[in-house]
């Protein structure tokens, strides 16, 4: 659970405590209750906006001294509710505990693809694949030919996006923070070119290098000087899809970006989206990629942590650029 708010710094474990506390398990009489056994907790960088008091967005701030909320992977021990059984598998929003009551009727759906990991869910088949499904396909439109450049491109989202990218035809380029994920861009997740963006001392020169003809697309999870540095490389008419700026979230978000007028030099498109904007698509997306699981046309990165005591761990590998592909809980 949240110990304090953050300010206008990184999340710390000591952020967050680990409490034992002794449980009955039963179910009182609310009809959409559900009694889950949680087995896969998801660590999302948007929950850092939520460790801060301030925070007034689509999500209000996590409370103090509460268990931490998100997304997870989760069996049912007893149900009230109709549409959920005991020992379903269920996922969607639950608590950072080893038991949690959930409200049956809030976005919590039954697994319906059991040929996968279980921690599918959270990931490549959950949030974060569906972010990059949605986030590149429907905003970007992309069009085979065109080039590509994708930030973070070895986290949960961007390891997917880089191989829908190349699964259109488009030429595709990933920054990471460090040379092994570079490696891993390179050599297992088939982006074109990658490269180590804490090593490099003037962004803008290092992308006109990989994109001397400008960028079409760009798929935005750092936001800061990457975003200002493919601001100066795009082509004219590219898109920008605005997915996340981990880079902000400890600052609160408020750094600026200068050179914003080259949207119109550019005649160029910049969009922001949430997923929970695209749940009609979300079948559409589950079938597309299950099917391309299948074929083997889709290598899916998971770094798995042990234990609801390493959770808060596993959350600040986030800030720290620790993880590569989705960081899971497992519990
Ligand atoms: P990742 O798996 O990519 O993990 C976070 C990564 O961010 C780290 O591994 C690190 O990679 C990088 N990072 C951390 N701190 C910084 C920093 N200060 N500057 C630059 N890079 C940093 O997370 P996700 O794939 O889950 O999320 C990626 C982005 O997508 C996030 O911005 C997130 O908020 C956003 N998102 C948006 C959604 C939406 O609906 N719009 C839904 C889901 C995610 P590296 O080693 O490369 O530095």
């Amino acid at each position: 659970r949240l110990r304090r708010y953050l300010t206008n710094e990184q999340p710390a474990e000591s952020d967050m405590e680990v409490v034992t506390t002794k449980l009955t398990l039963c179910l009182t009489g609310d009809t959409q209750d559900v009694l889950v056994q949680n087995l896969y907790l998801s660590p999302d960088p948007y929950m850092c906006n939520r460790m801060r008091e301030t925070f007034d967005s689509y999500f209000p701030p996590f409370e103090l001294g509460k268990p931490i909320t998100g997304l997870g992977v989760s069996k049912v021990i007893l149900s009230n509710h109709p549409e959920f059984q005991v020992n379903d598998i269920i996922t969607g929003f639950t608590s950072w505990e080893t038991y949690s009551v959930i409200k049956g009727g809030l976005g919590i759906r039954n697994v319906s693809h059991f040929d996968v990991p279980p921690s599918y869910h959270i990931g490549i088949l959950g949030i974060t694949g569906f972010t990059a499904y949605a986030g590149f396909l429907q905003i970007c439109s992309p069009k085979k030919g065109e080039q590509v450049f994708v930030s973070t491109a070895a986290g949960a989202v961007g390891h997917v996006v880089g191989q829908l990218a190349k699964l259109t035809g488009c030429r595709v380029v990933g920054s990471a923070g460090s040379d092994e994920k570079v490696e891993l861009l390179k050599t297992k997740l088939g982006y074109d070119d990658a490269f180590n963006y804490k090593t490099q001392s003037d962004l803008k020169a290092t992308l006109k290098r990989y994109f001397p003809e400008g960028i079409d697309i760009y798929f935005e999870n750092v936001g800061g000087k990457m975003l200002e540095a493919a601001l100066d490389n795009l082509r004219v008419h590219a898109r920008i899809s605005l997915c996340g700026m981990i880079s902000q979230y400890a600052s609160g978000c408020g750094e600026g970006i200068p050179n914003l007028i080259q949207l119109i030099w550019k005649r160029a498109k910049m969009q922001g989206f949430l997923i929970g904007d695209y749940m009609h698509l979300q079948e559409e997306f589950i079938n597309y990629m299950v099917s391309h699981l299948k074929d083997n046309k889709i290598t899916v990165i998971e770094d798995v942590v042990d234990g609801l005591e390493n959770a808060p761990g596993a959350f600040v590998r986030l800030f720290q650029g620790k993880n590569s592909g989705k960081q899971v809980i497992r519990l």
